[in-house]
């Protein structure tokens, strides 16, 4: 059997990133708006999306190994994870996640910058290796909505959104570097801007429209319209909702701390 790969060469809509790393294969959360549920890794397999997830088998310190070898060709940005969320419920068994962290942090060629993007508050437990990681890591936490109605029609599986604001809060006093995740934005109350700028000091908005890397064709191709439309929340299937809440944002944080898009989840200039 040959050794599991951590590192996959990044393409596409990851500008600036050299590289994914995905420890897990399929995803327990089965958000109705993910676009993986539409590529082959998810169509060959039998049972739905969301309803299956499988660590990959291989060691985590052999991702120091991978590092030296990426590193040795010039800056490396990781995001981390590009087709599954690296908190599933499984990793709190498993501890994938958490060991391909230690290995960062203890890698003699540590990468210059990785994105952990996630919905899951058991990333708090890993908030002594993110702090070894120091300015070399960002913690990104999807909260598209502050409306558990919404949640639980979308993405049922999801973590409580409360606890993932929690989680905001706790990596931020923690001095881990975060940002929420408001993507793509859902329905949700005129309380969200406040509720967001209380608990991150970044927030990163995208919308069905500028956030799907096909100007919003892959979001109507997971019939997203008509999900919104049988919920009765039509009106909110356009981009000016996003731009309405920037500007809610924009009220009550630096104007530099609110992002719009691809920017947003883009890693900083590396040399
Ligand atoms: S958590 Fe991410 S990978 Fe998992 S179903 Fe939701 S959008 Fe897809």
């Amino acid at each position: 059997m040959r050794p599991v790969r951590w590192l996959t060469p990044a393409t596409g809509y990851l500008n600036g990133y050299t590289h994914t790393l995905n420890p897990y294969v399929g995803c327990a959360y089965g958000c109705s708006y993910c676009y993986v549920r539409r590529l082959p890794v998810a169509l060959f397999r039998p049972e739905p999306w969301g309803e299956w997830a499988e660590g990959k088998r291989g060691d985590p310190a052999s991702l120091k190994r991978e590092l030296a070898r990426a590193k040795a060709k010039g800056p490396v940005a990781v995001f981390f994870s590009s087709a599954t969320d690296p908190y599933q419920p499984l990793e709190a068994k498993l501890r994938l996640t958490r060991g391909l962290l230690e290995a960062m942090a203890e890698a003699e060629a540590p990468p210059d910058f990785v994105l952990l993007q996630t919905r899951g508050p058991l990333v708090t437990r890993d908030i002594d290796v993110l702090q070894r990681l120091g300015g070399h890591v960002r913690v990104s936490m999807t909260v598209e909505t502050d409306r558990d109605d919404v949640r639980r029609a979308l993405t049922p599986t999801a973590p409580p959104l409360a606890a993932r604001l929690r989680a905001l809060r706790e990596l931020a006093e923690a001095g881990v570097a975060v940002q929420a995740a408001v993507s793509p934005l859902l329905p949700h109350t005129p309380a969200f801007a406040e509720q967001l700028a209380s608990s991150a000091p970044r927030v990163v908005l995208d919308d069905y429209f500028r956030g799907d890397g096909s100007s919003g064709r892959r979001s109507e191709r997971l019939g997203m319209r008509e999900t919104y439309a049988r919920h009765g929340w039509s009106e909110w299937y356009t981009p000016q909702r996003m731009d309405e809440l920037a500007e809610a944002l924009r009220k009550r944080m630096p104007p530099e701390a609110v992002v719009v898009s691809a920017e947003g989840f883009a890693p900083p200039a590396l040399s």
